[in-house]
């Protein structure tokens, strides 16, 4: 592989998710795999929401990235296996909550979500889990708006699914 490739598949790496510009698609899990074969480069993404809107976006960009050196591109979205939160690395679980967005909770309380409990959302400015959930869709659909009851200052949850 030589050094053009490496480079537009850094670029690749580093887009930054349309909805949490502090985070890179492939911190998020959402970038599968990127190989090099024959003179084309193949990314697979998987959309960390299905019908999320800003996936046609991601691709568009990952396009134009190899179009810009000349490099023939194909992008696969594949839907299977879904994109779970327990995708997202603690390093960007780390930079949401510094973006003032609670990170997805891991697989247990994940779970609590998915029997319909409610899971215990940690504050990402006083980290208190006396929080309230305000509404299921906050600012974006992948997102629910919450309120601390601590320190009175509302902030997005990303959502587990
Ligand atoms: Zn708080």
């Amino acid at each position: 592989m030589n050094t053009l490739i490496q480079e537009v598949i850094a670029q690749i790496k580093a887009i930054p998710d349309p909805e949490i510009p502090v985070i890179t698609i492939e911190e998020l899990g959402m970038l599968r795999n990127i190989t090099f074969e024959e003179g084309r480069l193949n990314v697979i993404i998987t959309p960390t929401y299905t019908g999320c809107p800003a996936m046609n976006n991601i691709e568009k960009d990952i396009i134009s990235i190899a179009k810009e050196k000349d490099i023939n591109c194909s992008v696969k979205t594949i839907l299977s296996p879904a994109w779970t939160t327990d995708w997202i690395g603690n390093e960007a679980r780390e930079k949401l909550r510094k973006f003032g967005i609670a990170p997805p909770e891991k697989a247990t309380s994940n779970k609590a979500e998915l029997l319909g409990k409610d899971p215990e959302v940690r504050c990402p400015q006083c980290n208190s889990t006396n929080t309230v959930m305000v509404n299921y869709f906050g600012s974006t659909a992948c997102k629910a708006l919450y309120k601390c009851n601590n320190c009175l200052e509302p902030f997005d949850y990303f959502k587990c699914h």
